[in-house]
């Protein structure tokens, strides 16, 4: 097969359909390709947070104590499997320079306008598209068990406040149960970021793509990029599973595969795969009206329209593809000491995802240098559905030439 386009972007995940949204909105006849199907990837079962409240970054101070407590502890969220790989302790050593209490404050500033860009593109999709994703504008509230866990938010709640402007509302423990029946009696209690939002990933993609094919966007699929041919300063050709293929512009949405096409595109893109795991189960009686996370416990909870689905862990163990019990065992038992409802439902699905994450925690969006027609839009770590819009209205900006709406020097593609 041979074929050709304005652009293509190479990858389908959340980030790659955002990407085709907005080349198509500019005018650009746009083909997405993917090595397996359309939304199959990290984007697929994730929580569906869409949280502008997330604006610290994973580098914080304290981080790398938890990190190595973590190590000693089997159940911990946290896990690196030991693998002879430079790479990832390269990462790991850049990732750890990076959790100073002032290098935290300046991602967070960085991130900020994204978020902001973000929520407010979201409100823009089409009002029947969003709700078939069930675009939920419902919150999301931090639940605390202990006085100290609350506290120790309290802190910092108060830096995004006093840094970002992002602010809670602040519920008592013993008025949770009253505003979320699915909450149990007893805990020390939250913080309510009201501006934050849900969906459920998988029915938005869906949908999106439907959406973006019927507008004329061609999506190929099980067609993997494996080279690409270049001419001077320019791609001239894709090399794909199922033949060349060739457009004027190109745009890297490949997730936590980036890493692995790097050294195609001759630079350097150190991204790991952070492996997470959800379970989505069947609705319980009282099941929880607010998507939640359990800080303490590292988990998060989202109630959808006919399932719940609880989500976490953060493993550096490679590309690896199972889903052990053990791990499936502990999202439940660890949402359990803070719901009424039960957690163990039907269940309807088990998942994993790879979370594209890199040193710094914020996103790549940009032109790769000494390459002028091939963008890159990947790196989004732990907020790739939250980003997802912002990214792909920035890489339609840069394909047309025209100015950004927002700054995007710290999210460069060329910083590492
Ligand atoms: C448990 C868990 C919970 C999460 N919760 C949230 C949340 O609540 N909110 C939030 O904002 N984010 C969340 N995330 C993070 C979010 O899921 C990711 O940041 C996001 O999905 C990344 O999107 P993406 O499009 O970059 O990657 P992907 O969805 O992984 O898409 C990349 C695509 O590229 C394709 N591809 C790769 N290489 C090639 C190639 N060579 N040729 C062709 N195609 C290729 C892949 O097949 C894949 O479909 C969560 C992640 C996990 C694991």
């Amino acid at each position: 097969m041979s074929s050709s386009s304005d652009v293509i972007v190479i990858g389908g995940g959340i980030v790659g359909i955002a990407c085709a949204h907005y080349l198509a909105k500019e005018g650009y006849g746009v083909t997405v390709i993917d090595q397996a199907t359309i939304g199959a990837g990290c984007s697929h079962a994730n929580c569906g947070f869409v949280c502008p409240s997330h604006v610290l970054p994973l580098n914080e101070p304290g981080a790398i104590g938890d990190g190595i407590r973590s190590l000693l502890n089997p159940s911990a969220a946290f896990r690196i499997k030991p693998q002879l790989r430079p790479n990832l302790y390269r990462w790991l050593f850049q990732f750890a320079r990076r959790c100073t209490h002032r290098k935290m404050l300046e991602s967070g500033a960085n991130l900020l306008p994204l978020l902001e860009s973000s929520i407010v593109e979201y409100r823009t999709l089409d009002s029947e598209l969003r709700s078939a994703g069930e675009w939920k504008e419902n919150g999301l509230l931090y639940v605390f068990r202990s006085e100290a866990g609350l506290d120790k938010f309290a802190h910092t709640d108060g830096l995004l406040t006093e840094n970002y402007g992002v602010s809670a509302r602040r519920i008592d423990g013993a008025d949770l149960p009253e505003f979320d029946s699915a909450l149990k009696h007893g805990l020390a209690g939250g913080f309510f970021y009201q501006d934050d939002a849900s969906v459920r990933p998988d029915k938005l993609i869906r949908n999106w793509s439907t959406h973006l094919a019927e507008a004329g966007v061609r999506f190929v699929e099980h067609c993997q990029l494996e080279g690409v041919h270049r001419s001077g300063t320019h791609i001239s050709e894709l090399h794909t599973s199922t033949g060349t293929m060739t457009a004027q512009q190109y745009v890297i949405a490949t997730g936590a595969w980036s890493g692995e096409l790097s050294a195609q595109l001759n630079c350097r893109l150190p991204i790991e795969p952070g492996k997470g795991y959800s379970v989505t189960m069947s609705r319980p009686e009282r099941c929880p009206e607010h998507p939640m996370l359990f800080p303490e416990h590292r988990v998060g909870v989202t109630p959808f329209e006919d399932s719940y689905r609880i989500g976490s862990m953060m493993e550096f163990a490679g590309f690896d593809t199972t889903i052990p019990a053990r791990r499936i065992r502990q999202l439940r038992d660890s949402a359990a000491p803070y719901l009424e409802a039960t957690t163990a439902t039907a269940t309807e699905e088990t998942w994993y995802g790879w979370r594209p994450m890199t040193w710094d925690s914020l996103p790549v969006v940009g032109r790769i240098r000494g390459l002028d027609n091939a963008l890159v839009a990947t790196g989004h770590n732990m907020l790739g559905l939250t980003l997802a819009p912002a990214t792909g209205r920035l890489i339609a900006e840069l394909a047309s030439g025209q100015p950004t709406h927002i700054g995007i020097d710290a999210f460069s593609p060329n910083r590492f």
